[in-house]
């Protein structure tokens, strides 16, 4: 099963999908964790991201697409995958639905998170995790990205009768809870 958890920044993405691969033993791809990584061990990947993860904006589609591309050929993603952090534009959503066809796969869940805009401000400031895009200016920023460039992805799989909306409001037990019964629709 293909479930892309999707959701502004700050929306529990992370937090859910490590518990839904947990449930579900699939694993979770989430595309801000391998740039985290390569910008950690500098590679030439890394090097390349670093100044727009910091300055919250998104990484050029080709280059995400190409790193999901390349990920979903391991095997230990045929059963399927939780993507977190991916799609982000309309035109990874598409080029994602290319790649999956090609090994005879679909999305099959679009989970969205919803967290009203202070809430999520809230959160990002008081997340200390020590992440260098987790300022005041840095969160709204990202949240703009989100609403211009992002929010789109929901509609495309609107569209396709995939999305779902949860509330993402209270204990991560509870949001998991309506998370597992959105998925056995
Ligand atoms: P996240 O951990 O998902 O909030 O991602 C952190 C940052 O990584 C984002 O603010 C973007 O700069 C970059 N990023 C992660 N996923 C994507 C994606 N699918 N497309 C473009 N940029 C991304």
């Amino acid at each position: 099963m293909n479930i892309i958890l999707f959701g502004p920044p700050g929306a529990g993405k992370g937090t859910q999908a490590s518990l839904i691969q947990a449930e579900y033993s699939i694993p979770h791809l989430s595309t801000g964790n391998i740039f985290r990584a390569a910008i950690k061990n500098e590679t030439p990947l890394g090097i390349k991201v670093k100044g727009i993860l910091d300055a919250g904006e998104l990484v050029p589609d080709k280059t995400v697409v190409d790193i999901i591309a390349e990920e979903l050929k391991d095997p230990k993603y045929d059963k399927g995958c939780i993507f977190d952090g991916f799609p982000r534009t309309v035109v990874q959503a598409q080029e994602f639905d290319a790649i999956l066809a090609t090994k005879g796969q679909k999305v099959d869940a679009f989970v969205v998170l919803v967290v009203s805009e202070d809430e999520l401000i809230r959160r990002i400031l008081s997340r200390g995790e020590g992440r260098s895009d987790d300022t005041v200016e840095m969160a709204k920023n990202r949240l703009k990205v989100y609403h211009n460039e992002t929010e789109p992805v929901q509609n495309y799989y609107t569209t396709m009768g995939l999305a779902q909306e949860i509330d993402g409001i209270g204990s991560v037990e509870e949001i998991f809870d309506r998370i597992k019964d959105a998925l056995s629709n």
